[in-house]
């Protein structure tokens, strides 16, 4: 470890100095911004934004140019980005066992992508943070108390209250305030988790045994086997430390959707190291489909930031358009700047994917590709729940690394919504495959229907095999 001094603060309260293309972090303001939500109070939004602009960064500069160095690898094809988490973090999300349970299912998972793909793993949560959902629809059904009802529709925990009251869904400043603090606990709880060792190699291994023994399924036993070999390899090479280094200290990087730009502005703090604008709210920022406008605010704002930036990429996406956003998001070709994540559906995946990356390597843009094989997969199930079929999740990233194999380009990733809890939100799996009429038995999620801890682990082993050259 090197020795450092802070010789002045540089968590301290910013400045504002004036940056010579006029950016600022509420520049945005002069764009239309989509999904904002209607705050009845505009007055309190105002006074909450000024006590969060005073509040500390949730993190450094410094740990967010990590994350885009190692970003930048795999960029150029060294290196595998696993995001994942809840759609929407809430109430039970905050628990300290459900974030254990988050990053030990990642952690297995990672596990066996490095194994499968031969490359260094960068583990990103959709964590501490990821409290804010663009919607479809500014109003929805939901069972009130005398029978259904339309009410405003659920903006997230940073926002508006779930329960189905108008009260509840009445979008709250304060809320903001909350999130600041509840992201503050998690990272807290992640430093801790990821400081001095969660677990040695040999301990997410045998994590991983009790999996495959569960799931039966003799590919992954092959694969457990063949990692088997390896770890003993390893332990008996001389001057070898039991445990894994890299699970000792391991980076875990946080992320969210950069939705509510008044929260994102009040977090944004001058890097005097790096002279540059730093979100401090994560270490790494993403544009949803539904914001990410050219002329648009949330353009604006992450094109300022100098944190890695994600964009979602759905299926009506035209290939001038993306290269439009790059040139506006990485003007200077930065491998590890712009990830782009494609959630086409696994349908479209084939046909819709191609003329994009063609178009993007074509141009030479260094961007990271990563499949969210989730948002283009969403269907109704029984009673109306929101669900995704396993197999379509497996084939959308099948088709990506078919596409990306194609081109000749670097399959970079994944971004997934899981949880390390025995939900039953998403179809399919063979572990314990999870049944229409089971959906209902434990559907807890705020927003979007999210794998769980065996379909997660059973989606790796796949991913480890697609990508075993
Ligand atoms: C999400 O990631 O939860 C989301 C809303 O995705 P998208 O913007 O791709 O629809
Ligand atoms: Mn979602």
């Amino acid at each position: 470890m090197t020795a450092f001094t802070f010789v002045s603060n540089p968590f301290g309260t910013p400045s504002t100095p004036t940056t010579q293309d006029g950016w600022n972090p509420g520049s945005w303001q002069e764009h239309p911004a989509a999904q904002q939500p209607p705050w009845p109070d505009t007055a309190a939004l105002d006074t909450v934004i000024d006590q969060l602009a005073l509040l500390p960064p949730l993190v450094s500069a410094a740990e967010s140019a990590r994350l885009r160095a190692a970003l930048g690898a795999a960029a150029l094809g060294d290196g595998f980005l696993l995001q994942a988490g809840d759609c929407a973090e809430s109430t039970g999300s905050f628990h300290a066992d459900a974030v254990y349970n988050k990053v030990k299912v990642i952690l297995q998972m990672s596990s066996v992508l490095a194994f499968g793909s031969g490359l260094p793993v960068v583990k990103v949560g959709r964590i501490a943070g990821q409290m804010a959902k663009p919607r479809s629809n500014p109003v929805e059904p939901v069972d009130g108390p005398s029978g259904p009802l339309l009410l405003p529709s659920y903006r997230g925990e940073m926002v508006n209250g779930s329960a189905p009251t108008p009260e509840a869904r009445r979008p709250d400043p304060d809320r903001l305030l909350y999130a600041y603090y509840r992201s503050a606990s998690s990272l807290n709880l992640l430093r801790m988790f990821t400081a001095d060792g969660f677990a040695t190699l040999d301990e997410v291994h045998a994590w991983n045994r009790e999996h495959v023994a569960a799931s039966a399924d003799p590919r992954h036993a092959a694969l457990l086997d063949d990692m088997d070999h390896v770890l003993r390899y390893l332990a008996s090479r001389p001057g070898t430390q039991p445990g894994a280094p890299e699970q000792q200290g391991f980076d875990f990087f946080t992320s969210h959707e950069a939705l509510i730009l008044p929260y994102e502005q009040a977090l944004t703090r001058w890097d005097h190291s790096g002279s540059a604008w730093h979100d401090a709210s994560a270490h790494m920022a993403w544009i949803g489909e539904r914001t990410r406008q050219l002329d648009g605010a949330h353009v604006e704002f992450a094109a300022g930031i100098d944190n890695p930036v994600g964009v979602k990429v759905g299926p009506t996406m035209e290939p001038e358009e993306l290269l439009a956003l790059c040139r506006r998001l990485d003007p200077t070709r930065d491998p590890g700047r712009l990830t782009l994540i494609t959630r086409m559906g696994a349908g479209r995946i084939r046909e819709a994917l191609p003329p994009l990356v063609r178009a993007v390597r074509d141009a030479g843009y260094p961007v990271l590709w990563v499949c969210d094989p989730m948002h283009g997969n969403t269907i109704a199930g029984s009673g109306g729940l929101k669900t995704r079929r396993f197999n379509d999740i497996v084939d959308e990233l099948r088709g990506f690394i078919e596409v990306h194999r194609q081109a000749g380009t670097h399959p970079g990733g994944v971004h997934l919504e899981l949880t390390g809890e025995d939900v039953t939100e998403c179809l399919g799996g063979t572990a314990s495959e999870v049944l229409e009429e089971n959906l209902s038995d434990r559907y807890e999620t705020a927003c979007d229907p999210r794998l769980n801890r065996s379909q997660a682990l059973e989606l790796s082993f796949i991913a480890a095999e697609l990508l075993r050259k």
